[in-house]
């Protein structure tokens, strides 16, 4: 598996190559991103960016993260309330998600669901299972009934 830092030095390489300016606060985003363990929003890249850039947009921001979703170095986990939430980890794995904290954090699962090339005329390109429950933290804090 790649480390973060040739993730960082791949996203420079693919900026300039596609004449895109690499401006500090650019890579930040998706340093944090990357050494995030729980799929931040793009408010909460915001804030940690803000804290060593403190003039950085929200929109530069949003953009950053437009920029590595198309450039395939990032996706959407999932709609958690209003906010997408986002993974630097584009390898093939699932998520546990707490439905009352909304942590999400990555899994990996030795069984494999076999995916079908095509699906109902669809062009299949990967699946994630998402796993609702409670993460430890929220389960020690409310007493079960049953
Ligand atoms: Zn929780
Ligand atoms: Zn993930």
């Amino acid at each position: 598996m790649k480390t973060a830092e040739d993730k960082l030095g791949l996203f420079i390489e693919r900026c300039k190559k596609e004449g895109l300016k690499i401006t500090p606060q650019r890579v930040a985003v998706y340093e944090i991103l990357l050494r995030s363990e729980n799929h931040p929003t793009v408010e909460e890249i915001y804030e940690e960016v803000k804290k060593k850039y403190p003039f950085v947009s929200l929109a530069t921001v949003y953009r950053t993260v437009e920029t590595l979703e198309q450039m395939g170095l990032a996706k959407k986990v999932c709609y958690w309330g209003s906010s997408a939430r986002y993974d630097a980890n584009t390898d093939d794995h699932h998520h546990l998600i707490c439905v009352s904290c909304g942590a999400i954090r990555d899994i990996y699962m030795e069984d494999q669901i076999s995916i079908p090339e095509e699906l109902e005329g669809f062009r299949t390109e990967g699946y994630s299972v998402n796993i609702y429950g409670l993460c430890p933290e929220c389960r020690g804090k409310t007493q079960p009934t049953a």
